[in-house]
């Protein structure tokens, strides 16, 4: 269901309250932000709001204060960042809620940032007087933190039953397109590659996907409950035991889509330099800890031949190089194929990035637990509580 967004409103004059994810990297005892990404990817939604004259209020969160202030994660060096990349100053709030908030109230074209959200545990708790105070700042609710919307929190849900519409920001809107496409009308042939530690974070994404993908790549950790479960000798590799009774289901009810790996490199001791090899079928004192090179050059076929690839996890240990070569080359292979591509999870866009094709991605999600729970299928609640766009009178 398309959701109403920003563009879809009249802001002038009005003040818009945008929950962002501003949950930055913080280094040097909170005081250096090592990474402003997540911020740049909310100022097209914060200029688009100050090109049309509208009061900016902006709501994060910032870690996990547990409910308490702590400067350690202040949003204090966040508002000093965006006035940077704004080019004109950013007001930065003592607080999220208070008395002191009326004096600091913008005025159109002028940004407040409030302080952590989470420094109040009634954020977390989706407080229904903790979300009037904050809606009170405010006429209209944009919501751009797709990384936070899969919670129910005061700021993505409880607030937003205080205003008559609620938007999608462009970022979140950005997310839901492409990952809406893909999952509900993908091109086709369409292809999942899933890989990383456990296979129960992402049984959920195999079970929603299975019906709508033409085929599902299986790699790292996640392969071997898989391989188990075909009654195949795992070694000492990750395995979830309790999940090797639902992977032989899901082998026998999606036979022919789920495609497992042919090949492994192996070690018997993970650790940076140790001396690997090559086999099919792993030993008993082996651990897997990449997909082998038959098993990449089969993936990359599939991968190329295919109109759209939805990929969350990497093929091995990638953190620990030469293991990360399966994951490596499989980023390359979905940059090379020319397919809508859509990424979820840190260490699948890391791994993009040391390929060095990241702008041959179409979208990489902004949000790792969000882009899994909509896989999953499940309803994001920060997203149900938007307005429908059909539903909209603006
Ligand atoms: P996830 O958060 O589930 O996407 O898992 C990512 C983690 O999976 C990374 O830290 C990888 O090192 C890890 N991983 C991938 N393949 C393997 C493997 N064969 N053995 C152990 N860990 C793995």
């Amino acid at each position: 269901m398309a959701k109403l967004s920003i563009k879809d409103l009249d802001l002038k004059d009005k003040t818009v309250f945008i929950r962002v994810d501003f949950n930055v990297p913080l280094g040097n005892g909170g005081k250096e932000i090592t990474s402003d990404k997540r911020i740049r990817a909310s100022l097209p939604t914060i200029q688009y709001a100050i090109e049309h004259c509208a009061a900016v209020v902006l709501g994060s969160h910032l870690g996990r204060p547990n409910g308490k202030p702590n400067p350690e994660m202040s949003l204090a060096p966040v508002a000093a960042r965006l006035t940077e990349l704004l080019g004109k100053p950013v007001t930065m709030a003592p607080d999220s809620v208070g008395p002191e908030l009326a004096a600091l109230k913008p005025k159109p074209g002028e940004v407040l940032l409030l302080e952590n959200l989470r420094f109040h545990p009634e954020e977390e708790a989706n407080d229904p007087e903790f979300s009037k105070q904050l809606a009170s700042l405010a006429d209209i609710y944009v919501n751009d933190a797709f990384g936070t919307a899969h919670r129910a929190h005061a700021s993505t849900v409880g607030m937003v039953s205080y205003f008559p519409l609620a938007a999608s920001g462009l970022l979140m809107t950005r997310e839901l397109e492409w990952l809406g496409k893909v999952t509900s009308n993908p091109e086709r042939p369409c292809v999942a590659l899933l890989g990383g530690a456990k296979v129960s974070d992402k049984m959920e994404v195999i079970q929603n996907l299975i019906g709508t993908v033409d085929k599902l790549l299986i790699g790292g950790a996640m392969a071997y409950t898989f391989i188990r479960a075909q009654g195949q000798e795992t070694g000492k590799s990750l395995v979830e035991a309790e999940k090797v009774n639902l992977a032989r289901q899901l082998l026998s009810t999606a036979a022919g889509k789920i495609v497992l790996p042919v090949d492994h490199v192996v070690v018997r001791e993970i650790k940076p330099g140790a001396p690997s090899e090559v086999v099919t079928n792993i030993g008993p004192d082996q651990i897997g800890v990449d997909i082998g090179p038959k098993t990449i050059e089969e993936y990359a076929r599939i991968i190329r031949g295919s109109k759209t690839v939805i990929w969350n996890g990497p093929m091995g240990i990638f953190e620990m190089p030469p293991f990360d070569i399966g994951t490596v080359a499989l980023a390359k292979a979905v940059a090379e194929s020319g397919a809508v591509s859509v990424v979820g999870g840190g260490d699948s866009e890391k791994a993009i990035k040391v390929a060095g094709v990241s702008d041959a991605i179409t979208h990489i999600s902004t949000g790792g637990g969000a882009s899994l729970e909509f896989l999953g299928g499940t309803e994001l609640p920060g997203v149900a509580a938007l307005t429908d766009k059909s539903a909209a009178v603006v």
